[in-house]
């Protein structure tokens, strides 16, 4: 285990955040079993903040022993929910606390923009920790009607071991999302953060242990995918597996799971979102919202409107003004409060997924070259602020950028989830086509619908085959309201109440109150 320490000198905190670091096993940190490291870079800079212990699968075999002894002793069926409600609202109020840290650690590891990380990442799982806090209390079974000499009940019990796997685009929320219904429910957990943003996990590992969860209830471990995920996705130990990250891994989870010990696994996964954009909406605002959906956080978000469809009679005016709004958007220093847009999650996403020849991009720009169709970018970079040490990329800042012409570019090369400030703008003409090209597609995260007529904003909404639809908005979940998608974008549900069927396991009990054998 070692600490790390950063000062940061912003408007809204000055001051040093230092914390313990390691592998979080039964409460506490360790090195990890092989004695390896994960370095942590800085997106805006390119430079180390810190090395982390590296988990591997001895790790992960002592954590599953751990959240094991904690569930047989400590949790599960041992703690009430009134308990497991007042140890979750503990952890909000420390979390509430220490908001301003938390925001600028997620802002300096992810590169998002700090405004965006407290008032998004933050404020969005302090209010995930209070919903599944109250909830906590409401866990209960039914009474079946049977007859005079029978009863029969249910109890929903908590499954064990569950295993949660995240992804770096929204680090602490994610780790909300997937923590808060299983420590609900009164589970314990083995997680695994992002090797690439790793610092809200473990910063929130001393603020568990503040909030008196017993040892073990949670334990986190930063590793590689294929070395400590897998050895997850194919723990005997573990009954349930939660992941949140890409299709292409995903699929990698539940052929372990099944190979295993076909564990319970509930999978949320990438998208390729369409926004709608009919005649009668209020073009002002379907801009706005248009530019939030695809370059928020960097496009680097699995509910990304990245697919708008415009509707004819609106279209050249649309595509002018979206590219007004896409150019003005303030590229730079995630930590500066003017900076719309900070840098790419690492080296890595920039440079498969945006710049160097990757597939999908090539097909796409040759699609469109041939096509006639025309991009808003190039647009003015601004670098200043910014040195990575690799010139060639001048950092990791990629501008809001995007594809727009009148053919539907929706052929088969568009179909990839780019996960970059990328957006693909397509003309249409009456809405039937629009809902034939929008659900064309493996996806069904999320879509959006602008129209003014609300009848028609619901017809939509009825007819696109995706599991969250907004109607004048996007990218905006709700704790409350499930979340996940159809088709190959998921599959259940995470958030709201319906969570908490995926992290209990329903126990039918018959009593025989009468009958006897003659
Ligand atoms: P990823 O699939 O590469 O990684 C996600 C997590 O899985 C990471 O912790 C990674 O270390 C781990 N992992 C990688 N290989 C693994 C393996 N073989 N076995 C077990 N674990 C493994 O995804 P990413 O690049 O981190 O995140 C981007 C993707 O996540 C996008 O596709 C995005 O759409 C998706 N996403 C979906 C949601 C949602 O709720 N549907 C939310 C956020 C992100």
């Amino acid at each position: 285990a070692t600490t790390f320490t950063y000062q940061f000198d912003t408007p809204s905190f000055k001051g040093t955040s230092t914390f313990e670091t390691g592998v979080y096993i039964d409460g506490k940190f360790r090195d990890g079993a092989k004695g390896t490291t994960i370095d942590v870079v800085n997106p805006a800079t390119g430079k180390l903040i810190t090395k982390v212990a590296e988990a591997t699968k001895a790790d992960v075999d002592a954590a599953v022993i751990a959240a094991q002894k904690a569930f047989d002793t400590a949790w599960g069926l041992k703690v009430p929910g009134s308990q497991r409600c007042l140890l979750m609202n503990k952890l909000a109020d420390l979390m509430e606390a220490h908001a301003d840290e938390l925001a600028h650690l997620e802002a300096l590891d992810n590169g998002k923009t700090l405004f965006w990380a407290k008032n998004a990442d933050i404020l969005g799982s302090i209010q995930t920790m209070r919903y599944y806090a109250a909830l906590a209390q409401t866990i209960s079974g039914q009474t079946m009607e049977t007859d005079e000499s029978k009863m029969c009940y249910t109890r929903h019990e908590p499954i064990g071991v569950v295993g949660q796997i995240i992804p770096w685009n929204f680090p602490l929320l994610m780790m909300c999302w997937k923590i808060c219904p299983a420590l609900a429910t009164g589970n314990t957990i083995v997680l695994k953060p992002s090797e690439l943003t790793p610092l809200t996990a473990l910063r929130m590992a001393g603020l568990i242990k503040q909030a008196g969860f017993p040892d073990g209830v949670v334990n986190i471990l930063i590793g590689y995918g294929p070395v400590a995920g897998a050895a997850i996705a194919e723990h005997m130990d573990i009954e349930k597996v939660a992941f949140t990250g890409s299709t292409l891994v995903g699929r990698k989870i539940m052929a372990a799971a099944a190979n295993s010990n076909l564990k319970d696994t509930t999978l949320e996964l990438g998208g390729k979102s369409p926004s709608i954009i009919y005649d009668d909406a209020d073009l002002d605002q379907a801009v706005k919202w248009a530019v939030h959906g695809i370059f928020w956080n960097q496009g680097q978000s699995c509910i990304a409107n990245s697919r708008i469809y415009v509707q004819s009679g609106i279209y050249d005016k649309f595509v002018y003004a979206f590219t007004a709004a896409a150019k003005a958007r303030a590229l730079g220093d995630p930590m500066a409060p003017t900076t719309e847009q900070g840098p790419q999650v690492s080296q890595g996403q920039f440079g498969v997924r945006l710049l160097l020849p990757y597939p999908l991009w090539s097909s796409l720009t040759e699609h469109a070259a041939h096509h006639g169709l025309h991009r808003i970018g190039r647009l003015r970079r601004r670098y200043a602020a910014l040195r990575w040490p690799a010139p060639r990329l001048r950092g990791l800042l990629h501008p809001a950028d995007a594809l727009h012409g009148h053919d539907a570019l929706d052929g088969h090369r568009a179909r990839g989830e780019i996960f970059g400030p990328m957006g693909v703008i397509v003309k249409f003409g009456h809405p039937a086509e629009v809902i034939k090209v929008a659900n064309d597609t493996k996806y069904g995260l999320v879509a959006a619908v602008f129209t003014e007529n609300l009848k028609r904003g619901i017809e939509t909404a009825n007819a696109l085959k995706a599991g969250t639809i907004t109607v004048n908005g996007c990218n905006n979940p709700d704790p409350k309201a499930p979340f996940g998608g159809y088709k190959q974008s998921g599959i259940v549900r995470e958030l709201g109440e319906n969570a908490l069927r995926h992290y209990t396991a329903v126990k039918a009990v018959h009593l025989n109150l009468g009958f006897r054998w003659p």
